[in-house]
């Protein structure tokens, strides 16, 4: 590339990100289909103005209101209450996950995910010259207990990444699962730690957990029986908020503490701060729309097999679809009918984030003319 003195594991590396396209119909990234009204417009204009007030000075670096609300919010979507202190949060969930492999991963340990899942994960491993290992899901996206047990204790990870919902796919993991992996990471010898420990830290990513169907718990009700269980989540999603850039944690107090060490100063600017919180004192109207998400999501999938196709069971806002021959040239012909989908996952399928009514409907027309297209 250049003569640069790169790190080697730098060398040829691109940047993260699905390609950003002005398109009519962008269905590719998962974010919530709905803009803000102009209630939260008015909330987040007054409280940024206020916050604007005191930009000469730095914003309190643990922000204290922000992480009640962000309990308040959890207590009042999963059941879980927490106090302030067991809650953290960066600019986005992936910074919050840069923050656990900065403070437990490091050279001479290993983090671990089961592939197929969110493609991030390896580069915060990277990043912070973490080890990076990755076990397999069953051909339906689900994963073996048994099979994800005997792989931590072979490969003794220091860091074990689970999504659920999964990215990719869709697949919610059942908390069964959830705590057979956990109980496998308590024995996880972890190199260098000072001992007694409680094991490998293990993260639940639930970035799209508020689009899980009814009835099923979130990792929150684990966390008090498991002091090596981090539940992340984000208000990219289903909070309609992913130009915000804030992601959040639960975990043990010792945990979240440690993660305030790594922290760079000040991480959260006073206007995200101000914007985050009031975002939040509009949660309900936010999530408004994921009911109805979720029921154009089932009626997607329903469509969709419908067609032939097969779809991975999902409780996300995307299915992932296929499989193609070349999912390549559908992925351009979607394109080429101003729909963006994601070109991701195993080969042959493709991702689609669930919109609005009148997306979805645009989508279906372009599918059935590429479909149509390439049969002939
Ligand atoms: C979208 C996504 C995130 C969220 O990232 P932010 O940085 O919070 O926007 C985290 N994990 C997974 C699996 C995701 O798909």
């Amino acid at each position: 590339m250049t003569n640069l003195p790169l790190r080697p594991e730098l060398a040829n590396e691109q940047p993260y990100g699905a390609p950003q396209l002005e398109v009519p119909v962008a269905l590719n990234v998962n974010e919530n289909p709905y803009a803000p009204s102009t209630a939260v417009i008015d909330t987040l204009r007054q409280d940024v103005a206020a916050a604007a007030a005191g930009l000469h000075r730095y914003p309190d670096r643990d922000f204290p209101a922000l992480r009640q609300a962000l309990a308040d919010y959890l207590a009042r979507e999963s059941g879980v209450g927490l106090p302030k202190e067991q809650l953290w949060a960066a600019n986005g969930s992936n910074e919050v996950l840069t923050h656990v492999l900065q403070a437990f991963g490091g050279p001479g340990r290993k983090a671990a995910t089961f592939a197929p899942s969110y493609s991030m994960y390896s580069e915060y491993a990277r990043n912070t010259h973490t080890a990076w290992v990755e076990g397999e899901r069953e051909a339906d996206f689900t994963l073996d207990p048994a099979r994800a047990v005997a792989f931590i204790e072979e490969h003794q990870p220091a860091v074990i990444l689970l999504a659920s919902p999964n990215n990719p796919t869709g697949t919610a993991l059942p908390l069964g699962t959830v705590e057979a992996i956990l109980d496998a990471a308590a024995q996880v010898v972890v190199p260098d730690a000072p001992e007694p420990n409680v094991g490998a830290i293990v993260v639940v990513d639930e970035a799209y957990a508020e689009f899980r169907s009814a009835g099923t718990p979130s990792a929150l009700n684990l966390l008090a029986r498991h002091p090596n269980l981090a539940v992340s989540r984000t208000m990219s999603k289903a909070f309609a908020a992913a130009g915000l850039r804030l992601g959040y944690l639960a975990a043990s107090q010792p945990l979240v503490d440690a993660l305030r060490v790594v922290r760079l100063p000040y991480h959260l600017s006073a206007v995200t701060q101000a914007a985050a919180l009031a975002a939040l004192k509009h949660s309900d109207e936010l999530l408004a729309q994921v009911d109805t998400l979720r029921r154009e999501r089932d009626g997607l999938v329903a469509w969709l097999r419908g067609q032939g196709l097969q779809v991975a069971d999902t409780d996300a806002n995307f299915a992932l679809f296929g499989p193609f021959a070349d999912r390549g040239a559908v992925w351009q012909g979607l394109l080429d009918r101003g729909v963006l989908i994601r070109e991701v996952g195993p080969p042959g399928w493709l991702r689609v984030s669930v919109g609005t009514s009148w997306e979805t409907k645009a989508f279906k027309q372009a599918l059935i003319e590429v479909m149509e297209a390439r049969s002939k």
